[in-house]
């Protein structure tokens, strides 16, 4: 993950987010939609407190639809605002905008009440890495352009982005850790690239994925792929793609790491389908 977490530096990170925490009105969670759950950090109600949060699931270009929309409403029943964002085409955001409003209405009736209008909202993102926190920030920035509170005099820690409305954004996010100890929440990292690939081989990852896949719908390989899967084994079955594919060295032997990268690689950037790898029927 290109950070090396042990416990003083998540307590730092922690300490540093909670500061940010107290500037801003609403806090954006970033999740991954392929998986919500692993793609979350362990302690972030603790984290976040009472802060209004909204949950974004970002990517959800890349997961399936149907459970999109069920993961959606699963927090939203559960009192956590939750919207679907795709942040490389800019899908979502208003209803960022819109939620954001929404949540801090009784704060804003509350200034109004003492004579202060028009005071931003300012909100912060936090997520994991590589959950597409500077994508989001980029993509909503893009809407309105210049940085605000750059100004001489003011502390460089802070830059505040200004978005659509009336809105400001805290220019760098908090990064969170995900659940480690935990070999399922690893795995789902690693099968949509969050993790790069130290956790495992890529061999192994790639059978796990295939495994994964079949379990979810039989149809995702065979129609990608043209290979029956019924009765073999992943590792028959990647054997049989990389044949299709002609990843073979020479000699006639097919390029197993070969086919393996390929799966990978199809499955992260969506070539394989819109998949989701966790379901709220799951929990
Ligand atoms: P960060 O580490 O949380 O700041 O993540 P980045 O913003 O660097 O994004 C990580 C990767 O995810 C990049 O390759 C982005 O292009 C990609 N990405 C971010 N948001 C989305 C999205 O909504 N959909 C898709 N398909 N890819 C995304």
């Amino acid at each position: 993950m290109n950070i090396n977490w042990y416990p003083g530096h998540m307590k730092k990170t922690k300490e540093s987010i909670k500061r940010c925490l107290s500037l801003v009105d609403i806090v954006y969670e970033l999740v991954d939609s392929r998986i919500p759950i692993s793609s979350q950090n362990p302690d972030i109600d603790n984290i976040v407190g009472g802060k209004p949060r909204i949950k974004i699931f970002n990517k959800s270009d890349l997961a399936d639809e149907k459970a999109n929309e069920k993961w959606i409403k699963f927090f939203e029943r559960r009192g956590i605002p939750a919207v679907l964002v795709d942040s490389i085409n800019n899908k979502g955001l208003n209803q960022i905008i819109d939620m954001s409003y929404k949540l801090t209405d009784e704060k804003r009736k509350r200034l109004a009440e003492k004579g202060i209008k028009n005071k931003p909202i300012r909100a912060m993102i936090v997520g994991i890495p590589n959950v597409g926190k500077s994508t989001l920030i980029n993509s909503l920035s893009k809407r309105k352009g210049a940085k605000v509170g750059n100004k001489p005099g003011v502390t460089k820690a802070n830059q505040w982005i200004k978005v659509k409305g009336n809105i400001e954004l805290l220019d760098t996010p908090g990064i969170l850790w995900p659940k480690f100890n935990d070999k399922d929440v690893a795995l789902n990292l690693a099968f949509t690239g969050a993790i790069k690939d130290e956790i495992l081989d890529i061999e192994t990852l790639a059978m796990k994925l295939v495994e994964k896949l079949n379990r979810i719908s039989k149809e995702y390989i065979e129609n990608r792929y043209g290979v029956s899967i019924i009765d073999k084994s992943s590792y028959d079955i990647i054997l049989e793609i990389g044949r299709k594919r002609g990843c073979i060295v020479s000699g006639g032997e097919v390029d197993f790491t070969k086919a393996c990268n390929i799966i990978l690689d199809e499955f992260r950037k969506g070539v394989i389908g819109r998949i989701s790898l966790e379901f709220p029927d799951d929990l």
